[in-house]
């Protein structure tokens, strides 16, 4: 059996640029907490993605979070989540009391259906905050979410833990929305081993994240509370991390498409296979390469054989309206993204894999072709 293949694993840059970062935040004795590694972290995916201002928090699902309590969401509010996503999306909904509704997704983005968004609204008129997510690196279909959000006067949290790197109409994903989020999680295109970041162009709020991230301390020497706080900064060593790795972002997105294009080239022939659709507007970081099998091989036989061969690979994600824990709430659509889900699969898309191990891996998904 060869070398496990991972399916995304962490990457830092040959340069060391992490380390060096690192290594000044022990200098300094900057380890904790915050430094110029946060502030500069901040500064510096902002000025990536070209958004005014962004919190450095210790993780995505806490950015989330803190965006819907920017919003406002609390008891009794509504928010629409799209329902094929990680639950990492929904979850901070419920830490805010408040009711998620899923909305479905459809087949030429695979993300939130903005007809079933629409249909949400007829339902629910009344909606705090929409999240949109960009799965896997590919943009939902932002012009007509916008335009129905907007319509509706209400926010958008774009969830971009998936998708930085990527762009729609050559705009940085993520930043469409008032809030964004993205992720710097040990599978996603960059990691600092874990944490996230919160953007958004409203610098009082983003300030106000910052002070509900340090356990919401006024203004006073002594120490003072008038309101509930969270401890989710992010470390100034993570921070180094990131700062390394933001350096390499282009070069990760690169072999990304690089991974995609080549398991198109190979695969896409065979009978049943439809890879994620690339639209015209998109220009996605292609984080993980993900196709339906709509033929006589089904998932699971892809998963076992790669399985067999040492390689990891993963269903798409599980409809949140199918989940135990949110099965209580609504959900608007018509079963697209669950056949999505029972067709799906996500491949290998590590980019530290090398043209020996993509070949390793077509090899081994073209001979079910053969035996059937
Ligand atoms: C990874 C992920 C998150 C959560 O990010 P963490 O940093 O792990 O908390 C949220 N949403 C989506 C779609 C993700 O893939």
């Amino acid at each position: 059996m060869g070398d496990r293949i991972f399916l995304s694993s962490p990457h830092m840059s040959d340069e060391g640029y992490e380390q060096q970062y690192v290594q000044e935040a022990f200098d300094t004795n900057w380890i904790a907490p915050l430094g110029t590694n946060v502030n500069e972290f901040e500064k510096e995916l902002a000025a990536k993605v070209g958004s005014k201002s962004a919190a450095a928090l210790s993780s995505g699902t806490a950015a989330i979070h803190l965006a819907l309590k920017a919003v406002g969401v609390g008891e009794e509010d509504i928010v629409f989540c799209p329902t094929l996503t990680f639950s990492a999306t929904a979850n901070p909904i419920i830490y805010q009391n408040a009711t998620p509704v899923f909305i479905d997704s459809n087949y030429e983005t695979w993300n939130m259906c903005p007809n079933a968004l629409e249909e949400a609204f007829q339902k629910y008129p009344e909606v705090k905050a929409v999240i949109v997510v960009h799965l896997y690196g590919f943009s939902a279909d932002m012009d007509r979410i916008m335009e129905v959000c907007n319509k509706h006067n209400v926010t958008v949290i774009e969830d971009a833990a998936e998708s930085l790197g990527g762009y729609y109409k050559g705009q940085h994903s993520g930043t469409f929305g008032e809030y964004g989020i993205f992720s710097f999680n040990g599978n996603k295109i960059i990691t600092t081993s874990g944490g996230g970041m919160l953007v958004s162009n409203n610098e009082d709020k983003i300030k106000k994240a910052r002070f509900w991230a340090t356990q919401s301390r006024d203004q006073a020497r002594h120490y003072q509370h008038s309101e509930l706080g969270f401890n989710y900064r992010m470390s100034n060593v993570v921070a180094g991390i990131g700062r390394g790795q933001l350096k390499v972002l282009e070069q990760r997105v690169e072999k990304k498409k690089y991974i995609f294009e080549f398991y198109k080239n190979e695969l896409s022939h065979l009978e049943g296979v439809e890879f994620m659709p690339v639209n015209d507007c998109d220009q996605p970081n292609y984080w993980l390469s993900s196709l339906t099998l709509k033929g006589d091989v089904r998932p699971s036989d892809v998963m076992e054989a790669l399985d067999k061969e040492n390689i990891e690979s993963r269903p798409v994600w599980k409809p949140m309206h199918t989940q135990p824990f949110f099965e209580k709430y609504d959900f608007i659509g018509t079963g697209v993204s669950e056949e999505l889900y029972m067709n799906g699969i996500c491949l290998p898309s590590d980019t530290k894999m090398t043209e020996r191990d993509l070949n390793r891996v077509v090899k081994k998904i073209k001979s079910l072709w053969l035996n059937k």
